[in-house]
């Protein structure tokens, strides 16, 4: 079977009905891009640039280490582009010095929260990345955002390391994307703040299933309660891949469940047009994919949207993947 995967490498990811699909890759570090490229994505959706800071002893990387890395990973990828996410620490993805005592650390200062309270940690990524986006295509994407505030300083911050690159005389590309992580149950209800401000979307299904269902996603005590199928959850998809196409920007999902061959369709039936995911399940999920008619998904998975029935969600879902 898996060689018969690898022949799908150069196949664009295209549904029966022809209808271009693209798929893109999860890294964690540079050296990631090996097996994205190697799988045929079509760029790298996720770059979770906490990586470079984790399992550090006492030091964060510096500007030049960061850019370094950066630019290996735009390098590595030949002109397709590479999204990398800024700093995401906190809970599930502990910075070793930023430990503190929160009784409930995924509510806690993490991620943008985080890095809007250290901006000089904060703009030295920023600076780092806008110096990678002179060698390829960058696109930056920013964790957990949830108020007008937080979007509005991020992009008055990434403002301000371009002056700094600028007065410094450093190259970079001025019109790089920005776009918001939709992982907080919040930011999936509350739209029309982030479609004006963004250049694009990308659902965190990991952590909008957590919150939405107030479970702890790396305690094993409530993993049975952790289903991506929950009608919440799905509304909250539905709603924000809508939501950006109707206003003209791209959605992605970088969530696990964009590499899940068993969601691969209801996705494409909510007008899913991006998957980003480990490049292990990438060339899985396009021959889902190649076999997909979206004439016949779209109003099956209107059915599942409109029902609120686990059972009846579970039935419909399942008859999606069998046609
Ligand atoms: C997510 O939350 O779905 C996501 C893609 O980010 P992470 O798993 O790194 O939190
Ligand atoms: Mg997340």
């Amino acid at each position: 079977a898996r060689k018969k995967l690898n022949k799908l490498k150069k196949t664009a990811a295209v549904t029966k009905d022809g209808t271009a699909i693209t798929l893109l890759a999860n890294i964690e570090l540079p050296e990631d891009c090996e097996s994205a490229m190697e799988s045929g994505a079509n760029g790298v959706g996720l770059f979770r640039s906490e990586f470079l800071f984790m399992g550090r002893d006492a030091r964060i990387p510096t500007e030049d280490e960061q850019f370094e890395q950066y630019k290996k990973a735009v390098v590595a990828m030949k002109g397709r582009p590479v999204t990398i996410r800024t700093l995401d620490i906190g809970a599930d993805k502990p910075l070793d010095q930023a430990e503190h005592t929160a009784l409930n650390p995924a509510l806690g200062l993490r991620a943008i929260r985080y890095c809007l309270a250290e901006p000089q940690i904060f703009l030295s990524q920023l600076r780092a990345i806008l110096r990678a986006s002179a060698f390829g295509k960058v696109r930056i994407l920013i964790p957990m955002l949830a108020h007008a505030f937080e979007i509005d300083q991020s992009l008055a911050m990434i403002e301000q390391a371009k002056g700094q690159l600028r007065d410094a005389g450093v190259k970079f590309d001025a019109n790089v994307e920005v776009g918001a992580m939709i992982e907080i149950p919040a930011a999936a209800l509350a739209l029309p703040m982030f479609v004006k401000r963004m250049d694009f979307l990308s659902i965190g299904t990991n952590d909008l299933i957590q919150y939405t269902l107030a479970i702890d996603r790396v305690d094993y005590e409530v993993a049975h309660l952790y289903n991506p199928l929950h009608p919440a959850v799905l509304q909250l998809i539905a709603m924000t891949i809508s939501a950006g196409h109707k206003a003209g920007i791209d959605v992605a999902v970088c969530g696990e469940m964009a590499g899940d061959v068993k969601l691969t369709r209801l996705l494409l039936g909510m007008g899913l047009r991006e998957f980003s995911m480990h490049p292990a399940q990438l060339l899985s999920v396009k021959q889902e994919i190649l076999n997909s008619d979206l004439a016949r998904i779209v109003p099956q998975t209107r059915k599942v949207l409109r029902s609120m029935e686990p059972g009846a969600i579970a039935d419909a879902v399942a008859a999606l993947q069998a046609m």
